[in-house]
């Protein structure tokens, strides 16, 4: 049986290490999936600090990756009813074994809290098989939900890459409306995307607030109208920059996508009076922060919502945006950064400083 290359984080903490596995015996109704490119993120730069709870270690990372499936055991259908073929380009979701049977998934209808999910490269560890796109080819189980791309769609989709479908999420759940202003906290990939998709949801300006300067240039390619950077510019200079932005009023809608608890309370401040602010940034646990109820929220009559993770619609509409050219060439301005397996290292280095506006891994470089 032959072997497969793949790169894994063992223990938390520990650099990456290149590990040959063999390639799986396929269940009825699953699929071996060639790994084109899959990405580095944030969330793999978590998982290697061991900031995320219930990873089940050694792992494989790479949780969003396109590619061919290059056997297919019994059959996989898209969600129109067609069944894929082998050498068929596609992406897929995720997250998997969402139960569609539980108080979060039938009753709440919050599909992204249940408590059966599991995302491959995150809580699908290698006892689970070969379960992470950092890995020459992927084991897609029962029940994966693929979605078609075209080959010449993969580097644009995966320069949107899991920030997609957050964004997306985060975007629709802010409610902009048309000829909104609204401040995008963080330059990272998730507020990249979510500069990109508030302009195509209607709003009229976007403003960026991040660091470093590399992401704000990419964050000015993509639309925003201005932007300014948080390494020179204390809390009172950007509450002023943002005021002078917005007729003294404040953002009509602020997203943060930073990951520092005091972004959410600077989101508040930002946030004109019966304005909106989304929380999409503190995904790993960093700690409290203090603010003023009274001012800060009830007086302003602020609307603060949370968004967590993202579900098949947002991952699927994602994707069809990124198979039109037209809509999708913000994305093409992001610069992105290969790296083959050897490099996983290299690469998770390069997404923790800031260095890298997108960094992908390529499995046959
Ligand atoms: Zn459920
Ligand atoms: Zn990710």
């Amino acid at each position: 049986m032959s072997k497969v290359l793949t790169a894994v984080i063992p223990l938390p903490h520990a650099p990456v290490e290149l590990r040959e596995l063999p390639e799986p015996e396929l269940e009825q109704n699953s699929a071996l999936f060639d790994v084109t490119l899959s990405e580095v993120c944030g969330t793999d730069v978590h998982l290697q600090a061991g900031r995320l709870a219930g990873v089940p270690y050694p792992l494989i990372p790479g949780h969003v990756s396109v590619g061919h499936l290059s056997k297919i055991r019994g059959e996989m259908r898209d969600i129109d009813g067609h069944a894929f073929k082998e050498g068929d380009a596609v992406t897929f979701l995720d997250v998997h074994a969402t139960c569609h049977a539980c108080w979060h998934c039938l009753v709440a209808k919050s599909s992204t809290r249940c408590p059966a999910r599991k995302v491959y490269g995150i809580t699908y560890g290698m006892s689970d098989g070969l379960c992470g796109g950092w890995a020459q080819k992927m084991y897609l189980k029962p029940g994966t939900r693929c979605i078609r791309l075209t080959d010449d769609s993969f580097q644009r989709f995966m320069a949107g890459g899991c920030a997609l479908p957050t964004a997306l999420h985060a975007v629709e759940r802010a409610g902009i409306r048309l000829g909104d202003t609204v401040l995008v906290l963080g330059g990272g990939p998730v507020g990249l995307s979510c500069v990109i998709l508030a302009l195509m949801r209607g709003a009229l300006r976007v403003l960026c607030v991040g660091a470093p300067e590399n992401r704000l240039s990419a964050a000015r390619a993509a639309g925003a109208a201005a932007t300014l950077n948080i390494e020179t510019h204390d809390d009172n200079a950007r509450l002023q920059w943002v005021l002078d932005q917005t007729n003294k009023r404040g953002a009509d809608v602020t997203i943060e996508a930073t990951g520092a608890p005091a972004a959410v309370v600077q989101a508040m401040r930002f946030t004109r009076d019966a304005g909106g602010v989304l929380i999409v940034g503190q995904y790993t646990d960093h700690g409290d922060v203090g603010f003023n109820p009274h001012l800060d929220l009830n007086r302003k009559h602020l609307d603060v919502r949370g968004c967590w993770g993202s579900d098949f619609s947002h991952f699927y509409r994602g994707a069809q945006i990124m198979l039109n050219p037209a809509r999708s060439d913000a994305w093409s301005q992001l610069k992105l950064e290969r790296y083959g397996l050897a490099q996983a290292n290299e690469a998770l280095a390069a997404v923790a400083s800031g260095r890298a506006i997108k960094a992908l891994i390529d499995p046959h470089a």
